[in-house]
């Protein structure tokens, strides 16, 4: 059983309507966008305030955090307030940690309650103890005994439930059985759920976060796997957890939620970014717009949806195996190398290139290959040489290989040429193979993955070598480029071709683009994220932003932000809401002012204690708010400071970072 109808286009996932409120989540509705107040809720005049500033930007429903029974009961005031200022269409629901008796007074007031299936019942103590089968069940009744209250009170007054699990809060029964993994994420959501379905219940929406777009991806295929197995079709609420702020955040968050709803799944969707939260609606709004756009347009009749195989395991990150291959002088791309960052520039502008690619921004992202179009093949001849990067150069259209022979002396050591190929094109394409061969050089070649069934024999007989594969527009047969691009995988893989993959971020690849950044940072973070977390993709391209610089750090920030290319410090940081315990913007601000520098180093910044410990799993130190004014600090998983006053927090941060061998000192410019 798969996960969605199709890999290859977006069929919309059918699942039932919830209500929350007046407002329909899943079924017919389109993707509907959310955030959560950062405000401490019994400031209610504050979180009112926030309420309706999220509102008056289009954010359909509001999340308001309720860590104690005093914030629960203050909702009820919140509630009359928002409805007084004329919002009353607008949801909100309470968000519960730890707390049953928060959840019962919450569910009088609000329109939903989200529920953290690994704390509502137990008391987190973030250590894995043994469970014997018995143990297991005991808890499993206790479970049953402590959240059929809130259910039943939920159906009665008309409300619904989000089962929200978080991957950094898994109870210690799930860790002990199953592990910190994607799977114990789904195991601890249907416990929660067989609760609420025995009681008859069935509103209710469920969410799989995680600050790795990875993990989060699998865990939501994976529910959705185990929900058609068990003849659930509950509505989904997508994000990415902890998931920065910027460029980073946004990024990180458009992989994860756009690959999803690129295959069909979600319903309502959370953008977390550690900014004030109106500055997440419209990247939320425009995630949303980008998927709603292919059900209507580009949905085919079944009969056609499953245009290929596909070998790819979707619940595994394995990363496909690749020849290794040379580009330039020395860029390496393959096994063992992370993907490649090539940047377009115009053929004019090539002079000064080697000026812009030593420009201080990039000493630590170089542009590894430049990719210029060519007009005409006699261009070639004034091609000033490239020092650093690798000249990739794209072919004009129909260029016969007599034409190319005449000036192959003016063609670049190493250079990678690209070309698109027809499916009449086989001879061509044998000539292109051999002449690169005996040049030394390189062939992108551009084959739709229908053109397989008339060039694949021909590409088995030549082999791999110097062959890589890409493509810039969407295949005739997939309804978007992640499906085209899934398909040409699928056909190399049929072929026994190992050769690399090439993404490439073009108008032709963009599921609805515009010319704004915005647009084109979610578009690449759709693309190249999806395929990056499915193992595909040895060189990277974004190439509808012009700025080369700009271009150039997109692609270095998405290939971090999909774990595929370290280049700086990796920052995990909440989103804040009214639990926060500093102010996190300022405090991500300063100590990334302070740590930016330290490549490979992953540093989370947790504004308290009821997810940090968790999403810090992988993180090298963590700096999370233990206490009004108090920080922790965390080297991997373990606490090793507690309630050290906040105006020491950094120096002692950076002390533990020297301690354990991590830190090097900023150079001059940085500093
Ligand atoms: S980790 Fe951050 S967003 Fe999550 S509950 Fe704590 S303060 Fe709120």
């Amino acid at each position: 059983m798969s996960y969605c109808d199709s890999r290859f286009h977006t069929v919309r996932r059918r699942t039932i309507e919830v209500k929350v409120g007046g407002v329909g989540v899943g079924g017919d509705n389109p993707i509907r966008v959310q955030s959560m107040t950062t405000s401490d809720t019994q400031d209610v005049a504050a979180t009112v305030r926030q309420s309706i500033a999220l509102a008056e930007v289009g954010c359909e429903i509001v999340r308001i955090t309720a860590p104690n029974v005093a914030a629960a009961r203050c909702l009820k005031e919140i509630r009359a307030q928002i409805d007084a200022a004329g919002f009353a269409h607008v949801p909100l629901v309470a968000d519960i940690h730890f707390l049953p008796s928060a959840a019962m007074e919450a569910v009088e007031h609000v329109e939903k309650v989200r529920v953290n299936p690994g704390n509502y019942a137990d008391k987190k103590k973030f250590a894995v103890r043994e469970y014997s089968d018995a143990d297991y069940d005991r808890e499993l009744q206790r479970l049953h005994d402590a959240f059929s209250p809130l259910v039943r009170r939920a159906k009665e007054l008309g409300r619904s439930l989000r089962i929200g699990t978080n991957h950094g809060s898994l109870s210690d029964r799930i860790m002990n059985r199953y592990g910190d993994t994607p799977l114990g994420m789904v195991e601890s959501a249907l416990e929660f759920l067989r609760i609420a379905e025995s009681h008859g219940f069935n509103q209710l929406i469920l969410s799989m976060k995680s600050s790795n777009p990875k993990v989060m991806i699998q865990a939501y295929r994976l529910l959705v796997e185990r929900m058609q197995q068990e003849k659930m079709a509950y509505p989904l609420h997508l994000g990415v957890t902890e998931a920065g702020d910027g460029e980073d955040g946004r990024i990180k968050g458009a992989i994860g939620i756009g690959s999803l709803l690129l295959d069909g799944l979600g319903d309502t969707i959370r953008v977390s970014l550690t900014e004030d939260s109106v500055y997440e609606i419209p990247v939320a709004r425009a995630i949303a717009d980008k998927a709603m756009s292919l059900w209507s347009t580009r949905n085919p009749e079944p009969a056609t949806r499953k245009p290929a195989h596909d070998s790819i395991d979707p619940y595994h990150f394995t990363r496909r195996e690749t020849n290794l291959l040379c580009i330039g002088k020395n860029i390496m791309a393959g096994p063992e190398h992370p993907p490649r960052v090539i940047t377009r520039v115009a053929v004019g502008e090539l002079r000064n290139v080697a000026k812009t690619i030593r420009h201080p921004q990039l000493k630590d992202t170089p542009a590894e290959g430049l990719l210029v179009a060519l007009d005409s093949v006699s261009e070639l001849a004034g091609l000033p040489p490239s020092e650093t990067a690798a000249c990739v150069l794209e072919l004009p259209a129909g260029l016969t290989i007599d034409e190319l022979k005449i000036h192959a002396s003016h063609l670049p050591a190493g250079a990678m040429l690209v070309r698109t190929f027809g499916p009449a094109d086989a001879a061509t394409l044998t000539n292109f193979a051999q002449f690169v061969r005996a040049q030394k050089l390189v062939l992108a070649a551009e084959i739709e993955p229908d053109f397989f069934s008339s060039l694949g024999e021909t590409l088995r007989e030549l082999g791999d070598a110097n062959f890589v594969f890409s493509l810039s527009s969407r295949s005739r047969s997939a309804g978007h480029a992640i499906g085209a691009y899934r398909q040409l995988a699928e056909a190399l893989r049929q072929i026994g071709s190992r050769a690399p993959i090439w993404i490439r971020n073009t108008p032709g690849t963009a599921v609805q683009g515009n010319n704004s950044f915005l647009s084109k940072l979610l578009e690449a973070s759709f693309l190249t994220g999806a395929l990056l977390c499915d193992g595909i993709g040895d060189f990277v391209s974004i190439e509808t932003e012009t700025d080369l610089v700009r271009a150039t750090k997109l692609t270095y920030n998405l290939l971090q932000g999909a774990g595929s290319r370290i280049s700086k410090t990796e920052f995990v940081a909440c989103p804040s809401c009214g639990r926060t315990l500093f102010d996190l913007q300022t405090t991500t601000q300063r100590i990334r002012a302070q740590t930016g520098h330290l490549k490979g180093v992953k540093l989370a910044i947790m504004g308290c204690i009821v997810n940090g410990p968790g999403e810090m799993a992988d993180a090298d130190f963590g700096y999370v708010g233990g206490a009004p004014g108090k920080i922790n600090l965390y080297v991997g998983k373990q606490c090793v400071q507690y309630n050290i006053p906040q105006a020491e927090a950094d120096s002692r941060l950076i002390a533990l970072i020297k301690e354990h061998g991590k830190w090097v000192d900023p150079e001059p410019a940085h500093a």
